[in-house]
């Protein structure tokens, strides 16, 4: 806390240490205040909310930009190919993972809970629908609502119009590229706040979750985090190593900040514009990249909410006492990948999701509520390997394109 009255000291700490320390700090200050530490929640709304603020203008003008600069509208069907491969892959392994570690280490065997509280099904969109729906009739209502697809959509047409008319389109691209240096200065300007943001959002969960409520299920909540730190420390890693040919060091260093935001908030979609950041300045991924394969990451690529679909699902089951047949087991990676596709980027929304998974291997639908209790806890992981998922991918994308500056990739110091 001294380094707070002294702004010197305070500047001079790296961003990442700060964040790190409003994490620690947030997490003593709610086990010692319990419920009361809930004062603190304003602090990580407004963090939130500012960066919320961000994700539109941010995702709009980057992509306009990063594809005005690229000057090939072909390389833009490849990165487009290349990116929903890789993040088909990486969700089917997500959810094998959870699926092993779930069998390895039996977190539902020999515990007895009881749940009465009826859970309604939800329906995995269908794929014809999330292809009409990618087109926007009103490009101000997809901004207005924030619909990152349909303005993603958007902003590609117009980037390639304007490469099309040449120099006509100058002024434009030009506006374009000034407002998203704005944009960059107002994304850096929010995150100098993080540290206070994560310790209140942090302050407040910790505060809300008694020993008491987790300890019946430290088990699976061990199993998940587990499972989530083997993906990414094994799937990413390889992946970047054997596709990439980079180090994986570089890669977990340079997105230290956009997983600590993420694990705090529970949002991938609210931690996008750390992602952008982190993506580009340590990482070294261009605009065009970066502002195309994250936002869709945002959108599409849940691997952490498939791992935990794999693993909770498997939980109930074990619980239940019911035995699942190998084809089972196929159903739940094919229903659980297109479950995490259609899952938002936002806190719980992967347990609303999960009921689809279990209809579909014919468990009921009321077991949800023995993980519903510990949701945020488990949000938070799965959100964190999420957004580590879509920064991942980016950097092979970036890589195979000749995008990824491998002299701010390589770099030790990581802003
Ligand atoms: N909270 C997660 C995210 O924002 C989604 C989920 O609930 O699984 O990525």
């Amino acid at each position: 806390m001294a380094a707070d009255s002294s702004p010197g000291l305070w500047r001079r700490i790296p961003l990442w240490q700060k964040i790190i320390a409003g994490l620690i700090l947030g997490a003593l200050v709610g086990a010692l205040m319990g419920e009361n530490a809930g004062i603190f929640k304003p602090l990580g709304d407004i963090f939130i909310s500012a960066i919320k603020m961000l994700i539109v203008p941010l995702v709009f003008s980057t992509l306009v930009v990063g594809i005005t600069a690229m000057r090939d509208p072909q390389k833009m069907g490849r990165i487009g190919a290349r990116t929903i491969v890789l993040y088909l892959i990486t969700t089917a392994f997500a959810i094998a993972i959870g699926l092993l570690a779930s069998t390895i280490f039996q977190p539902g065997a020999g515990l007895d809970m009881s749940f009465d509280t009826p859970v309604e099904s939800e329906e995995a969109p269908s794929l014809v629908e999330i292809l009409v729906n990618l087109v926007p009739q009103n490009p101000i209502d997809a901004l207005a609502e924030g619909n990152i697809l349909q303005i993603i959509v958007f902003a590609m047409g117009l980037g390639i119009s304007l490469m099309l008319i040449g120099e006509k389109g100058e002024p434009v691209v030009q506006v374009f590229e000034s407002f998203a240096e704005a944009m960059y200065k107002l994304t850096e300007i929010v995150m100098a706040f993080a540290p206070f943001g994560v310790f209140g959002l942090i302050a407040f969960v910790a505060g809300n979750y008694g020993l008491e409520v987790l300890l019946p299920l430290a088990k699976v909540i061990g199993v998940a985090y587990l499972a989530s730190i083997v993906h990414v420390l094994v799937v990413y890693s390889g992946m970047l190593v054997l596709l990439g040919r980079l180090n994986p060091v570089r890669y977990l260093m340079g997105i230290l900040d956009a997983l600590v935001v993420a694990y705090s908030s529970a949002s991938s979609s609210g931690t996008l514009p750390i992602s952008i950041r982190c993506a580009q300045k340590n990482l070294g991924v261009s605009e065009g990249v970066s502002g195309f394969v994250l936002p869709v990451g945002a959108t599409i690529n849940m691997d952490g909410t498939a791992l935990y679909q794999g693993v909770v699902t498997l939980f109930i089951a074990q619980l239940l006492g019911v035995d699942l047949s190998l084809t089972d087991y196929g159903m739940i990676i094919v229903t659980g990948t297109l479950a995490s596709i259609g899952t938002a980027g936002v806190p719980g929304a992967g347990l609303i999701m999960l009921s689809i998974v279990m209809a579909q291997v014919g468990l009921p639908l009321e077991a949800i509520a023995v993980v519903a209790g510990i949701d945020r806890i488990l949000d938070m992981a799965r959100t964190s390997v999420n957004v580590a998922g879509d920064l991942m991918v980016t950097t092979l994308v970036g890589k195979s394109e000749g995008e990824l500056d491998l002299e701010i990739y390589n770099s030790p110091n990581k802003a």
